[in-house]
């Protein structure tokens, strides 16, 4: 099982607006908190010395602590 990454697992994210805090349903694992091995996701890391993402990638989740910058889009 993967944890999602967009959540750390939680099942939410925390959106800072302005000085106000919300929490939405993560919308990359549909609020299960992992991911799912057989689906594909959009996901993009850096590639060089800079910190663009700049590398893009419609599969299954890969592992987040082998790519800088590493970030996982929603479907
Ligand atoms: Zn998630």
């Amino acid at each position: 099982m993967i944890i999602c990454d967009h959540c750390k697992g939680n099942g939410y994210v925390k959106i800072r607006f302005e000085a106000e805090q919300a929490i939405d349903q993560c919308k990359v694992c549909d609020s299960q908190g992992h991911l799912d091995e057989n689906k594909h996701y959009n996901q993009a890391w850096s590639g060089g010395v800079s910190d663009k993402l700049d590398n893009f990638y419609w599969g299954p989740p890969l592992d987040p602590e082998s790519f800088k910058n590493y970030k996982i889009y929603p479907k």
